[in-house]
């Protein structure tokens, strides 16, 4: 007997039927003779109302209440999915993050796991119950209710996956699996059928949305089977596994978009050590993500940094440089918050030289400027104005020959 671990994200408990057809599939896999453990979302975009009713009520937004009213969604889900799951005779029980022993910092928003003790969840398999537990959410080591960032219902899954050892994770969502490229914004994008854990991680770090980047760092770390795929069609989807020696790397897999940052430059600081030191350490102490980094090559003894972050953390970002400018003597904070990243991630890319050229002459021919470049042995990233974006993904797309063929 199998145990498997079944993630169902917004759009597929999105309405009354969604969380019928789950109720239907999670039957039909007891009845092939597994154990099913349910992870739930919360309903369509319920999320982001939730988030924009906390905007409409007040400008001050306590994190503690914050994670307080977002857990409710997924409370929601789990509970009508169990009542789902009794019309069909199947027996369970809903269990919230903290029920189900999911242990986290105290970081609202962006709380971390720190561990799980699923005896409630294991107790409950153990007397024919199925699970259904609330993504995204868990209790903090001060008690308090937390949620573990958007998407969050995902690392909930690996995460309940790993310490019951099951033996796979299945991410159910409105897509069929991974593709070369957000299947929204390149319609001839194509499904992976098996992708390594080292390519997702740069697909998700670089705005492949389809999984979180922690379930996917997670899920390496602890040996999780990842499958993604369609709670519509219920079609196999991607498998996400470890790199098989064996096997033809393709140069490039996916060529993936990002516009959820935005760019902040430091100018005419003294070119010594130390400077760029001070600033990161600020921004780390705030609890700032830098992602991309560009320092200018210095001229008179002066030189300007340039870094991306959240569009989320810019304000913090941009106060957090001018509290400092005078102490490392910056001329002037500008930021940014028009720019997009474009990024092509492939594992074969590390032997084949000539891959970089393509992908700039392919943004030149199309009159596309590059404003910042970032690489990493597997991806290479380029900051563009946010409205080539889409473009960029689609000529890149051609250019590296993933348009699905048609017949
Ligand atoms: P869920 O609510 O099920 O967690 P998400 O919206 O978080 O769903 O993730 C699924 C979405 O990710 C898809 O609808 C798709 O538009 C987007 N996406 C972005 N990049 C990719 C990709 N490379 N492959 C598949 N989907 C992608
Ligand atoms: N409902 C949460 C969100 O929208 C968590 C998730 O769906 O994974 O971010
Ligand atoms: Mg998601």
């Amino acid at each position: 007997m199998a145990l498997v671990v079944q993630k169902y994200g917004g759009t597929s408990v999105g309405d009354a039927d969604r969380i019928r057809a789950v109720a239907d599939h999670v039957s039909r896999t007891l009845d092939d003779g597994n154990e099913v453990v349910v992870v739930v979302s919360a309903m369509g975009k319920f999320t982001d109302d939730l988030m924009r009713l906390a905007d409409d009520v007040s400008p001050m937004r306590p994190p503690r209440e914050l994670d307080m009213l977002l857990t409710a969604g997924e409370r929601i889900s789990m509970a009508l999915v169990c009542m789902a799951l009794a019309a069909r005779g199947v027996e369970s029980a809903s269990f919230t993050g903290s029920q189900a022993g999911i242990i986290t910092d105290t970081d609202h928003t962006r709380a971390k796991i720190l561990e799980i003790r699923p005896d409630r969840i294991r107790e409950a398999l153990d007397s024919g119950l199925v699970p259904v537990v609330a993504g995204f959410q868990g209790v903090s080591t001060d008690k308090d209710v937390t949620t573990l960032g958007r998407g969050g219902s995902d690392v909930t899954a690996v995460a309940l996956a790993a310490a019951l050892k099951a033996d796979v994770c299945e991410i159910y969502t409105d897509v069929t699996g991974v593709f070369t490229a957000d299947p929204r914004v390149v319609p001839r994008a194509r499904r992976i059928a098996k992708v390594s854990f080292d390519e997702m991680m740069e697909i998700s770090a670089t705005g492949g949305r389809v999984l979180m980047l922690r379930s996917v760092e997670l899920a390496r770390r602890h040996g999780v089977p990842l499958h993604v795929r369609s709670s519509f069609t219920w079609e196999p989807g991607t498998w996400i596994v470890e790199e098989d020696p064996t096997m033809e790397e393709a140069v490039v897999s996916a060529i993936t978009d990002d516009t959820s940052e935005a760019k902040i430059t430091v100018g005419g600081v003294p070119d010594r050590p130390g400077v760029a030191a001070r600033l990161f350490r600020e921004l780390a102490n705030r609890g700032i993500n830098v992602d991309m980094i560009v320092q200018n090559t210095g001229a008179n003894g002066m030189t300007d940094i340039s870094f991306t972050v959240a569009k989320t953390d810019l304000d913090v970002s941009r106060d957090t440089c001018n509290q400092i400018k005078g102490d490392i003597g910056a001329a002037d904070v500008t930021t940014d918050d028009n720019i997009g990243r474009v990024s092509i991630v492939g594992a074969g890319m590390k032997t084949s030289p000539g891959v970089t050229a393509l992908m700039f002459e392919t943004l030149y021919k199309h009159g596309i400027n590059i404003e910042m470049i970032s690489t990493s042995s597997i991806r290479i990233s380029c900051v563009l104005r946010a409205d080539r974006v889409a473009d960029a993904v689609r000529y890149l797309h051609t250019a590296f020959g993933l348009d699905a063929i048609e017949f």
